[in-house]
């Protein structure tokens, strides 16, 4: 994007193009009245380049694309994409249980082609507000808004006794494909035990010609425990619960995420048995010299560089015990937080933030002392206000729904949702349909 003397004012300014952003101005699109510009560092759409290890899925149904949850007829669907593509039979009778994720890529990358108001290589270095208006800054552009909405995303979460140590190898799993070298012949210690562990892990066993020549999976959690993907755990992915989540107090929201962990954060059952048949087959039938150690129940604590290795200090659960393993390369599979991006930092001491988190309202705008009529909304960061879906892909046409409905101060989208099957609240009276066909069976009973 190049410097313009007098950029027009928009709507909504989007910093950061992932899916959430990305929903957002493909759900904005057909809707002429508002007016919206969206900025990404990166040079093209990527998303988690790091993590696209050939075989990983999508963790949700490929109708929760960028648009169909709240409205399948709009045109950047992932339907009209493959029918776009001419590919849609040949979807159909793939019967794929999971989309790779790469495809989802594509998916989102032609999204991306089909939004004029996109700008890449255009990395937001400040935001300051004047006169009533953001102003966003780069390097040789600027773009005034009237409301500011942030996509910029989770940031990779590293324990404190790696920090010191990052490089080569030992790196966060958001770099795994791009450091990516033969781990043959080495040491290799994953560490961490949900999905993006268990993606790794796949990937060092998946061809026998290259095995490490150890491969040890490192868990803080009991057990390599399975994403629980029931229909009533999914309920908590539906904008219904997120509001029954968001209306609670936080002594009762805090336990219900760690109660709620699996729903979440749990490896996918065809991911868990792809790398238990793998472990079979590596022992049992190929007699593979790769030595493979399943270790949960330990937390890293510790890690020193030693001439040609790593040394890594576990405390092994209730014991206790601190076991020492050796490794050439080990890669933190450690998940990720929500950090304020630095362009904000002027507008810092103008945010509300209550334990460290931005103080949220319903339309997904956060407290600040700015005017009432100049929102800040933000994407991806009220887990702990609006429950397990917020990180999600899930939940995302719904929130920008949300957010292009506030934006606009009209209903441009229908947003009104049926009862859901689970009443998580307490009720006072349950309904009378229920009570009065009761009392009359209890009639015909007599
Ligand atoms: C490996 C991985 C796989 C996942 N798979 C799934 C899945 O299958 N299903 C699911 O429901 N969820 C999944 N998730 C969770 C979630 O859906 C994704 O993290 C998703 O990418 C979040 O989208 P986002 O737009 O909020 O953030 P991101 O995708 O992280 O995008 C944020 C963007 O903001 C840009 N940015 C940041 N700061 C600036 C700035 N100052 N200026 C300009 N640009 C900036 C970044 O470059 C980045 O492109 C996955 C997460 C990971 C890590």
């Amino acid at each position: 994007m190049n410097l313009r003397s007098a950029p027009a004012v928009v709507d909504m300014a989007g910093i950061g193009i992932g899916p959430a952003n990305l929903s957002l101005a493909a759900l904005a699109q057909p809707k002429p009245s508002i007016s919206a510009a969206f900025f990404e560092r990166s040079s093209e759409f990527q998303w988690h380049a790091g993590m696209m290890v050939p075989e990983a899925k999508l963790q949700v149904h490929y109708l929760k694309d960028l648009v169909s949850l709240v409205d399948p007829s709009n045109p950047l669907s992932f339907l009209a994409y493959l029918a776009q593509k001419k590919q849609l039979l040949s979807f159909i009778n793939a019967h794929f249980e999971q989309v790779l994720r790469r495809e989802f890529n594509q998916y989102y990358r032609w999204a991306c082609s089909q939004l004029p108001n996109l700008h890449f290589n255009s990395e937001v270095r400040s935001v300051t507000f004047d006169n009533g208006l953001f102003l966003l800054q780069g390097d040789t552009w600027a773009q005034p808004a009237r409301h500011l909405v942030l996509g910029t995303g989770q940031q990779p979460s590293i324990p404190a006794c790696a920090q010191a140590h990052l490089g080569d190898t030992l790196f966060h799993s958001s770099q795994y494909m791009t450091r990516k070298r033969s781990f043959k012949d080495q040491r290799v210690v994953v560490i961490g035990g949900g999905q993006t562990g268990a993606e790794i892990i796949q990937h060092l066993l998946s061809d026998t010609a290259a095995l490490p020549a150890s491969v040890t999976w490192v868990s803080r959690r009991w057990n390599f425990s399975p994403l629980d993907e029931s229909p009533f755990t999914n309920e908590l992915y539906t904008p219904q619960y997120s509001d029954h989540f968001f209306a609670q107090p936080e002594a009762v929201r805090r336990p219900l995420l760690v109660e709620q962990k699996l729903a979440s954060d749990g490896i996918s059952q065809a991911l868990l048995q792809s790398i238990y048949r793998r472990l079979y087959e590596l022992k049992h039938v190929l007699q593979h010299p790769c030595h493979i150690r399943l270790l949960p129940g330990r937390e890293l604590t510790a890690i020193q560089q030693r001439p040609h290795h790593w040394s890594l200090s576990m405390a092994h659960g209730h014991s206790q015990v601190q076991e020492e393993l050796s490794a050439d390369t080990a890669v933190l599979c450690t998940g990720y937080a929500y950090q304020m991006p630095a362009c904000l930092a002027a507008l810092e001491s103008r945010i509300t933030r209550c334990n460290g988190e931005y103080v949220f309202n319903d339309d997904y705008s956060v407290a600040w002392d700015g005017p009432q009529g100049s929102a800040i909304y933000v994407q991806n960061a009220a887990r702990s206000q609006k429950g397990i879906a917020d990180p999600n892909l899930g939940l995302i046409p719904w929130r920008c729904a949300n957010i292009i409905n506030s934006v606009s101060g009209q209903a441009l989208y229908d947003l009104d949702e049926p009862e859901a099957f689970v009443q998580w609240g307490a009720n006072e009276v349950f309904d009378e349909v229920g009570d009065a066909r009761f009392d009359r069976l209890t009639a015909l009973a007599n």
